[in-house]
């Protein structure tokens, strides 16, 4: 990770390295390191972390398996290709410098000025993903991407994943085995498709992708990495070969969109506090908005908020409710 975030705007040429094991380690670009074993694998795996720089948990444990695999400490079984999103905000220890990264993807680049380094970067991650996904040999029939993310807000259940909408797709099992495995026990279900990186490689490339939200951010070293012993132990397993157990070990629950909530004037009022935390949970009849005449109140069962931001121009989302999926 030093060598990334030094050379974070200097021109990385690739590099290419075979390990004692046989696994090919290529050097892409500052940050973006594909892994390759030398025997047949099934599963294209991308991780990625630092879409968000200050989100710095995640970056850790990548470090840490990162240099695992380079000192053939943790075995590698599948194709890996490892992305630290945003070097210039990692080293900033900022969200983003100029424009929020996760909001780039599935092309929506192209909207902005790409002389910006963030806009740039976007584009050619997808360009990293695309390459990795097209360069697979002929026995893998599997894609799976994990975003790695913490968050500012607080929230009511510790960690929780995001599902990109894909038309007609259900989350399935092993998946959910994989989310139970990462002490995750939450999952958002998304109901429109969207512009995150885990929405660009699974609307483009039909993964198995998610946008994990494993926990509060902190600046680095003060995590404890304790916190986050599942998801390291899960994604080792994974990149070690392991399969996917068939059912989830404890249920996740997960929830669906039911309204999305939207600044729709200048009257508009909100009536969900500022400091409220994710997935802080409404009884049926509670007011959540109101802009004259209209008004939204939760309907016959609880519904729960998230990423609730009413200090949105009008005609933007401020925030999303839902509900037990049935
Ligand atoms: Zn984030």
């Amino acid at each position: 990770m030093e060598h990334c975030l030094a050379t974070a705007d200097a021109e990385v040429n690739a590099s290419f390295e075979i390990l004692s094991a046989g696994t090919e380690v290529a050097l892409l670009d500052s940050g973006v390191l594909r892994v390759e074993p030398n025997t047949a694998c099934d599963t294209s795996l991308v991780i990625s972390c630092g879409v968000h720089g200050n989100e710095t948990a995640p970056i850790e444990i990548i470090r840490d398996i990162v240099r695992d695999v380079l000192e053939e400490e943790q075995k590698v079984g599948q194709r890996v290709l490892f992305i630290l999103g945003n070097p210039w905000a990692m080293q900033a220890a900022k969200r983003f410098t100029d424009v929020n990264m996760n909001r780039l993807f599935a092309g929506d680049w192209q909207n902005y000025d790409t002389a910006l380094k963030e806009v740039k970067r976007a584009a050619k991650l997808e360009a990293f993903v695309a390459n990795f996904y097209a360069s697979e040999p002929v026995t893998v029939t599997r894609r799976y991407h994990y975003d790695l993310h913490t968050a500012i807000r607080g929230s009511q259940r510790e960690r929780f994943a995001v599902y990109p909408f894909v038309p007609g797709r259900a989350l399935p099992k092993n998946q959910q085995a994989f989310l139970a495995r990462s002490d995750i026990d939450t999952v958002l279900l998304q109901n429109e498709e969207g512009n995150t990186f885990s929405s660009f490689s699974s609307l483009k490339y039909g993964a198995e992708s998610f946008t994990l939200e494993l926990g509060q951010v902190k600046p680095f070293g003060e995590n404890d990495l304790k916190r986050y012993n599942g998801i390291d132990y899960a994604l080792r397993e994974l990149i070690a070969g392991e399969p996917l157990p068939a059912e989830p070990k404890q249920p996740v629950t997960q929830f669906e969109v039911c309204h999305s909530i939207e600044v729709t004037s200048d009257q508009w009022e909100f009536y969900v506090p500022d400091d409220a935390l994710n997935f802080t949970e409404y009884e049926p009849g509670t007011l959540i908005w109101r802009d004259g005449e209209r008004e939204y109140r939760v309907g016959e069962q609880p519904e729960s908020i998230v990423f609730p931001n009413p200090k949105v121009p009008v005609g933007q989302r401020a925030g999303l409710m839902l509900r037990v999926l049935s």
